[in-house]
């Protein structure tokens, strides 16, 4: 698949970090599996992933955490 961010790169399986503003936290979360383009880094992660994310998220953000790190 090619990157729909810098349109030259291509995007290949790997892990990545997501990390994310939400309200008055910062959240990371670490070794998220994605599709990582090889040109610019923008990563792309499909349904089941992003929901996995916002899971750990929210969980973490009403643990009343203010840094979250998190492991997939
Ligand atoms: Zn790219």
């Amino acid at each position: 698949m090619i990157c729909v961010i810098c349109k030259t790169g291509v995007c290949k399986p790997g892990k990545t970090h997501f990390s994310a503003f939400v309200k008055d936290a910062f959240m990371v979360v670490k070794n998220v599996d994605a599709m990582i383009c090889d040109n610019c880094g923008e990563a792309y992660y499909d349904a089941p992933t992003s929901d996995q994310i916002q899971a750990q998220v929210e969980l973490a953000y009403n643990n009343t955490a203010e840094v979250e790190v998190m492991k997939v």
